[in-house]
């Protein structure tokens, strides 16, 4: 019974989706969640790319043909290579600095 009235409490206190207030109606601040927990790690040693670019159009992505073709772990050339996730490229990440346009559509390897 007092779980429902504390959640219609709290319904009622949400207002909107970014603002949330206490007890006393002052506002909670909600600390943002970064969209990256982890960033590319080749901005660090070649510095930012073009505005806007992911890695998913560079010519440097790329990831090994396995047995099972749903399996697919980018790697970036410019980065060591190895079998391991440590070095897993995320295709979302910003670009790098040495970020090269692919023109032709991309089937791995
Ligand atoms: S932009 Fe290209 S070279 Fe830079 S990290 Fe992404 S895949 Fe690698």
């Amino acid at each position: 019974m007092l779980g429902r009235k504390l959640l219609v409490l709290c319904a009622f206190m949400k207002v909107s989706n970014e603002m949330i207030f206490d007890w006393f109606g002052n506002p909670i601040e909600i600390p943002q969640q970064p969209t990256q927990a982890e960033p590319n790690p080749c901005i660090a040693v070649y510095g930012n790319g073009p505005e806007g670019q992911t890695c998913k159009g560079c010519v440097h992505l790329r990831y090994p043909i396995r047995r099972n073709p749903k399996q697919k772990f980018w790697k970036c050339d410019l980065r060591k290579l190895t079998h391991g996730r440590a070095t897993d490229h995320r295709v979302s990440w910003p670009a790098c600095g040495r970020y090269e346009a692919r023109t032709e559509e991309y089937h791995g390897g």
